[in-house]
């Protein structure tokens, strides 16, 4: 049920075994999945069903610039699933192990611990069995699994059918008895009794203050806003916050480096658009990229990075437009536009009948052979404290929250890495038989201008990061608070490292292991 005032809320089903707050991608998972174990469960989001945003006068950037800070949050039901793609990625072992040469890189739970949750997450997001692994859809998809030389692998990517979490899940919100979702309510405070959280303060949009109280409580607002709560929390007089002298709140702030580092030129150009164009199976859709081994992680001292091959053409931007245009017929029922279009179906005529073979007959997505071929790449970032989220108490917004300021910094192995995983890619592709791929002498010479020129793409990562103890960190093993009883966090601000992968996949699974934690199946 969705709600706007307190007063409703506190009728559907008072007192919440567990309150979370944030309404976006891991909190409306959270709150779905502990729904269905029976917990009674309130969401407060701080949005609306409309998509809204955070006003600039309420966050600045002092380090590197971050572009994400700005546009790539949502306030709104749903949250950022409202703006991204819905691209699912893993992290591999060695991402959770830690590397002897990388300081603070060894998370206090183990990949085995972790990897379980993997499947259980796609179940949950409607992915049937036969997609969850790699090595399924290789046998299904290509006549012989693609393998490469010098330490390079192909791995998969996989993409929501419906990737804005609020629509995902609109049906559960509307028919689950024991979730409810308070919207337009911003959480600013905690209550507490000696480390166990008793309520939780917000104002609503017109600026009205009340309490609401649960047995636990979930912060999911995102990683930036995450921070500023704590920090918050922790600066004001008066209360005995739990985590007030913890130093780690809002350290370690990393994001992924993301760019071009190169141009391809396909040698075998039908077995290359055949293994690396995007494709269809069971109605799922696929991207191949490419990654280093596990093993080669283990033993290089390299940043985990991922390799992307972005197709361009004439009529890229048209296809963009009749894909967004289907996608919003389909899954929203709106068809607007239908001037634009005639336009764009007339721009790309002639590629109209591969376009529906290649789509319809061998369930990959066309790319027209002239495309220009460049080689994107995603870097993990070094984990350095000095990178962080701090505020600035003197400059508040309506709801009486600081100004947050992002000081983001990279450490000194990503250029580096960047270029040797490039370098790679180039002698396998090779190797292979398929393509090779010029270099830019600003990344082979190491310039620094190379790495200013690579913007973050989106993923806020740290700022609560998981540890053994307090002395190293925000949560726990099973994400609770240090100092606390009963709070909890979820999203990418518990991740102590970022692996070449996009974020918000391991941010659910994590997510599934602590609703098997606090519900556990009889
Ligand atoms: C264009 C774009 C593309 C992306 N593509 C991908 C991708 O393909 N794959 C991927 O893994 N990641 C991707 N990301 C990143 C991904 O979308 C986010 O990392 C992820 O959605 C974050 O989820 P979250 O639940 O932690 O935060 P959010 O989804 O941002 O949710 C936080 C919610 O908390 C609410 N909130 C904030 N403060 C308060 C408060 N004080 N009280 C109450 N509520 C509050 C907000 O309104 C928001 O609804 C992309 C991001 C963008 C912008």
């Amino acid at each position: 049920m969705i709600i706007e005032n307190i007063e409703d809320a506190e009728n559907a089903a008072f007192p919440y075994q567990t309150v979370i707050i944030g309404g976006g991608t891991v909190g409306l998972y959270a709150a779905v999945e502990l729904s269905k174990r029976g917990q009674s469960v309130l969401v407060i989001e701080s949005g609306g069903m409309e998509l809204g945003g955070f006003d600039p006068s309420t966050y600045a950037t002092t380090g590197l610039p971050h572009e994400g800070i700005r546009i790539g949050r949502s306030r709104s039901l749903g949250g950022t699933s409202n703006l991204w793609g819905g691209q699912l990625v893993e992290f591999q072992a060695v991402d959770f192990e830690g590397r002897d040469w990388l300081p603070d890189s060894k998370w206090p739970i183990r990949y085995e611990e972790i990897q379980p949750y993997y499947q259980k997450t796609y179940t949950n997001l409607g992915f049937i069995d036969e997609v969850q692994t790699d090595q399924r859809v290789f046998e299904k998809v290509f006549p012989e699994t693609p393998s490469f030389a010098e330490g390079v692998e192909m791995f998969l990517t996989r993409w929501l059918k419906v990737p804005s979490f609020a629509a995902a899940y609109a049906q559960e919100i509307q028919t689950r008895k024991n979730l409810s979702v308070l919207l337009h309510h911003s959480v600013v405070g905690f209550n507490s009794l000696k480390g166990k959280i008793t309520s939780v303060k917000a104002i609503n949009r017109h600026g009205e203050a009340c309490e609401i109280h649960g047995d636990r409580f979930i912060l999911a607002s995102g990683t930036i806003e995450i921070c500023r709560l704590m920090l918050h929390a922790a600066a004001t007089p008066g209360w005995d916050c739990p985590w007030r002298n913890n130093g780690n709140v809002g350290a370690y702030f990393q994001d992924h480096f993301v760019g071009r580092a190169g141009t391809v030129h396909p040698t075998d150009s039908r077995r290359f658009f055949n293994t690396f164009c995007n494709f269809l199976s069971a109605g799922y859709k696929f991207q191949p990229k490419l990654r280093l081994t596990n093993k080669t992680l283990e033993t290089i001292p390299i940043l985990n990075v991922q390799g992307t091959f972005c197709f361009e053409s004439s009529i890229s931007e048209n296809l963009v437009f009749l894909k967004q245009f289907l996608k919003a017929a389909v899954y929203s029922r709106k068809v607007t536009g239908v001037g634009d279009l005639f336009r764009n179906l007339l721009a790309c005529a002639k590629y109209l009948p591969p376009l529906m073979w290649k789509y319809v007959i061998e369930n990959r997505i066309f790319v027209p052979s002239s495309s220009k071929i460049s080689f994107g790449i995603q870097t993990e970032q070094a984990p350095i404290r000095e990178s962080k989220i701090t505020i600035d108490s003197s400059v508040k917004d309506p709801f009486g929250l600081p100004k947050v300021i992002l000081d983001w910094r990279h450490g000194d192995q990503e250029l580096s890495s960047i270029r040797d995983f490039v370098i790679r890619c180039d002698q396998a592709l090779r190797d292979a038989g398929l393509a090779s791929i010029t270099i830019p002498d600003e990344l082979m010479n190491l310039q620094p201008s190379f790495l200013a020129k690579l913007g973050d793409v989106y993923h806020q990562t740290g700022g609560c990061r998981m540890a053994e103890s307090e002395s190293d960190g925000v949560v726990d093993r099973d994400l609770r608070v240090f100092g606390t009883d009963n709070l909890y966090v979820i999203g990418a601000s518990t991740f102590r490292t970022t692996s070449n992968a996009n974020t918000t996949f391991v941010a659910l699974t994590l997510t599934s292991r602590l609703v098997d934690h606090l519900a556990p199946l009889e």
